[in-house]
């Protein structure tokens, strides 16, 4: 982590000086550039990462009178690990939480079937898969950590609780989007004019009717009861997650969670006819956990204290669309003001426990491109490509979701009967492993087009797959000498970085970052107003095949060692190797470039996305590539015009 570049700062470091704007008086109508409406997951990190941009005016409502304190979601996948390291709350998030290392399965007793037995174990997480583990922690403790980095970040940003979004309009021409907020204690209402608003609000969003859109998909007709419980039981795996399905009296997913005591119970109540909604929706803890009771048989379950109970119903939907732009582009140019995200234009079951990440994932996709709209950085046009990313992503989770639970919640079938057949229990293990990489949250593949390239040149980074999350691997920051990992030099702040991987002889190299630094054509030029520092909007690294001994800072190309800030400090954390020291190199040590596929003759260089993303992967003699695939992003610096309401 990297502070003090414009001048030192008492108290804690991680808490930025502000240059926050001042808020008007709450009585007059407020001009904003971003309305976020809601604050779960989704309108949380779009907060979080809009923060980081002080000239940025961003409101965030709430219908809430305060933060969430129990309930709702708790998984957390690696990827959304990896998005945190990047927000600076993944450390804290990683000491609180239960790591997930196995998933057991039970299922009847082959020889006595009313009981339950033990059928199979699988590792959660495959190896290599991630830096980041997969994690149990309640959502309202991810919300605390991600107003926390809202509080810390230069826009010192804060949700505007007791406030609910009833109206908005948008209007034909260019003006603002005309938003009407109620206070849910005064009943008074407010006027905001926003540039976008961002509907966060959950799944019967009030902006996602506004706008029109339809959530289209089945009608929810499959209740979970979910208990956060604190209790005494001999069940073996109770530290464990587990799937664990009964002969006659349904299934339990079981998570543990944080802590060493707490236990989530997902306790399937089946699918809800109309006529028995009521009742399912009225059931008790205590009938909830009876039945629970007789999933566990013979196992003992003694509740001590019920913390969060709630039955949970919820249908397979999808929104028609992610924005208020027309279904046909080429019908209605305009881009899109407005933009819904999370369970807003997605529902799914908790099962595969997406929800919360996904919802995640369409804000930090959404967050940059409005902050390089805005910033004056893009063309409107850039948001067009939030629906077309976002939107695949959801239907994909959904088609997911619908196989997984209904393998979750069949019957003890087995494979078709024959020598070697696999009873539906080992089915169930085999499928979870295969879709490890779905369900960790890095299987998400953004498909070619003007933010991610066609892989032409994949061949020269394989393990930096194009259209995926970068994949990181640790190096050695030469600087220091201290091991770490090259991912984590990305912070959510908006940037593109490019990772330029040297070739064995290093001339390609160093002619990559000479032109870099000097070309008009290249992008660390064009791009660049005469105010911003030299990696405003390309933050370029170095990566270089030896050990840490073997390079001297002061041979490094001028642009791995910049001058930046108010006081022109050298940054001297651009510049990575592969090992610490040459007899590690000697000795095999596997490094960056075995794990991640790079061609040791001849480099690459890797282009990634502000939200990690790789975006294209060029040879170090590329640089017309580069440049004409950043042009397409990014504009010029004479043409940019900030879009922010001062
Ligand atoms: P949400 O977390 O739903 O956040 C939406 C926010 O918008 C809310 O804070 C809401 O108060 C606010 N809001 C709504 N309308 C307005 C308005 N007009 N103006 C201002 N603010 C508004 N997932 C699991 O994996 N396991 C579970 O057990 C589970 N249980 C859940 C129980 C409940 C009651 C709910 C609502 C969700 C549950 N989920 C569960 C789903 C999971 O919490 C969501 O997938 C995840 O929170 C989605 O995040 P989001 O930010 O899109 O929406």
């Amino acid at each position: 982590m990297q502070f003090y570049r414009d001048g030192f700062y008492t108290g804690d470091p991680a808490t930025a000086p502000s240059t926050a704007l001042p808020r008007p008086s709450q009585d007059v109508d407020e001009e904003v550039d971003v309305l976020v409406v809601g604050t779960g997951p989704a309108g949380l990190v779009l907060a979080a990462q809009l923060a980081r941009f002080p000239s940025i005016r961003t409101v965030v409502v709430e219908r809430r009178e305060g933060p969430l304190e129990l309930g709702q979601a708790d998984g957390v996948a690696c990827r959304s690990m990896e998005m945190f390291e990047a927000f600076g709350i993944a450390g804290r998030i990683l000491e609180e939480s239960y790591q997930v290392n196995e998933t057991r399965f039970w299922g009847p007793d082959p020889e006595r079937p009313a009981v339950i037995a033990r059928t199979g174990r699988v590792q959660d997480v495959e190896d290599g898969l991630s830096e980041m583990p997969h994690l149990i922690l309640n959502q309202a403790r991810v919300h605390d950590h991600l107003l926390q980095a809202m509080r810390s970040a230069p826009a010192r940003l804060a949700p505007d609780y007791g406030l609910e979004l009833v109206d908005l309009v948008v209007p034909d021409g260019d003006g603002p989007v005309e938003v009407t907020v109620r206070d849910v204690r005064t009943g008074a209402a407010r006027r905001l004019r926003a540039t976008y608003v961002v509907g966060c609000d959950g799944a019967r969003s009030r902006v996602r009717q506004l706008v029109g859109r339809r959530l289209d998909g089945d009608r929810a007709d499959h209740a979970w009861g979910v208990l956060d419980v604190l209790a005494v039981t001999d069940f073996p795996d109770i530290r464990v997650k587990a799937a664990i399905r009964s002969a006659e009296h349904g299934s339990i997913l079981l998570i543990p969670r944080e802590g060493g005591y707490l236990v989530r119970l997902y306790v399937d109540l089946g699918d809800v006819r109309a006529a028995d909604r009521e009742r399912v929706r009225s059931m008790s803890a205590e009938e909830v956990v009876e039945r629970a009771r007789r999933v566990l048989h013979p196992h003992s379950l003694e509740v001590r204290e019920t913390v969060w109970f709630s039955v949970y119903e919820v249908a397979q939907r999808i929104a028609d669309r992610f924005d208020d732009g027309a279904d046909d582009a080429g019908e209605d140019p305009r881009p899109p003001r407005v933009f819904i995200a999370g369970d807003a234009c997605h529902t799914h079951s908790a099962k595969a426990g997406q929800g919360m990440n996904v919802s995640m994932q369409d804000a930090f996709n959404l967050g940059w491109k409005l902050a390089s709209v805005l910033g004056g950085r893009s063309a409107a046009t850039l948001l067009q490509t939030y629906d077309a990313e976002r939107r695949p992503v959801a239907q994909q989770l959904i088609d997911f979701d619908k196989e997984w639970s209904t393998m979750l919640a069949g019957s003890p079938t087995r494979e078709a009967p024959g020598p070697g057949s696999r009873s539906r229990d080992d089915l169930l293990a085999t499928y979870f492993t295969q879709q490890g990489r779905y369900t960790a949250g890095v299987a998400t593949r953004y498909p070619a087009g003007a933010l991610v390239g066609a892989g032409e040149h994949q061949h020269l980074a394989t393990g930096f797959e194009v259209g995926t999350r970068f994949h990181s691997a640790p190096v050695t920051r030469l600087a220091d000498a201290r091991r770490v990992h090259l991912g984590h030099a990305a912070r959510a702040d908006g940037r593109w970085r490019l990772y330029l991987f040297a070739d064995r002889a290093r001339l390609a190299w160093d002619a990559a970052l000479t032109w870099l630094a000097e070309d008009p054509a290249s992008p660390v030029v064009r791009h660049r107003r005469a105010d911003d520092d030299v990696d405003a909007v390309l933050d370029v690294r170095g990566v270089l095949p030896c050990s840490s001994h073997e390079v001297e800072l002061a041979d490094l190309p001028a642009l791995l060692r910049p001058r930046t800030g108010a006081l022109g400090l050298v940054d001297l954390e651009k510049c990575f190797t592969a090992t610490t020291t040459p007899a590690a190199a000697a000795g095999g040590e596997v490094d960056v470039f075995d794990l991640r596929g790079v061609d040791r003759d001849e480099g690459a260089m890797v282009l990634v996305r502000p939200d990690q993303h790789v975006a294209q992967v060029l040879p170090l003699t590329g640089t017309r590539e580069l440049s004409a695939f950043l042009a397409g992003v990014l504009l010029d610096a004479g043409a940019q015009e900030p879009l922010t309401r001062r």
